[in-house]
């Protein structure tokens, strides 16, 4: 059975929240876009890739393509020579030329601000919605990644085996004024501090509240031995 580390409290959660934002006030996506499309294009392309080798291949994408009617007109061998660095390009490249379409037949070439019409472009699940709604409207939604999810498990914020229940934990535990920053102060902890494989507990100014910190074990005592005496 998987042990779980232990909640925190109501009063601790608040204090991560506080801690964090006292160390990135206004913390931002590190994908990088000029527009609404450019980010719905750039979310869709991190699926399974850094956001670092995203921002290389957008430089390119949108010197070409930096609306719906260039990236509908671009032909796809094209695209997915441009997108061919990245995890899963193909599939990538025929949602992209698809979502571009539904944009200009659906909502005047502007992407939606409703979950409902984000969700169905093709391409775009909840996570990704989520993004938009929180890093271009402001809205108080949490996207989980495999970032915020583990963070979340460490820190015993969620213990839930899916990103939507994730998700839904999260919601409902981080204090209503820390959810609008929520998503990026947990993807940059989880990518730069709380890492995967190492997690730096050592310097995390999460640390002190943290069930899951690692702490150095206790120094022994010496014993006296029979020579120093
Ligand atoms: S103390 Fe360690 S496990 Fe806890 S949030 Fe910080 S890096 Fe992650």
């Amino acid at each position: 059975m998987t042990r779980h580390p232990r909640r925190l409290t109501p009063a601790e959660t608040a204090r991560v929240f506080a801690r964090l934002a006292r160390n990135n006030p206004e913390p931002r996506t590190e994908l990088r876009y000029r527009t609404p499309f450019e980010l719905l294009v750039a979310v869709v392309l991190s699926a399974q890739s850094t956001d670092r080798m995203v921002n290389r291949v957008t430089e390119e994408l949108f010197a070409r393509a930096p609306d719906p009617e260039a990236l509908a007109a671009l032909p796809l061998d094209e695209l997915e020579a441009i997108l061919s660095r990245l995890g899963l390009y193909r599939s990538k490249a025929r949602h992209l030329q698809a979502t571009a379409r539904l944009l200009l037949e659906r909502h005047h070439g502007r992407v939606p601000r409703e979950r409902e019409a984000l969700e169905a472009l093709p391409g775009v699940g909840r996570k990704t919605a989520n993004v938009l709604l929180n890093t271009l409207w402001g809205e108080p939604v949490v996207a989980v990644d495999t970032h915020v999810a583990r963070v979340a498990r460490r820190l015993g914020l969620a213990r839930g085996r899916t990103a939507e229940a994730v998700e839904r934990e999260l919601t409902a535990r981080i204090p209503r004024r820390y959810l609008g920053h929520a998503h990026h102060w947990l993807i940059l902890h989880g990518r730069y501090v709380c890492r995967a494989l190492h997690p730096l507990c050592g310097t995390c100014p999460l640390a002190p509240l943290c069930p899951s910190a690692s702490r150095p074990p206790p120094r022994r005592r010496r014993t006296p031995s029979a020579h120093s005496r």
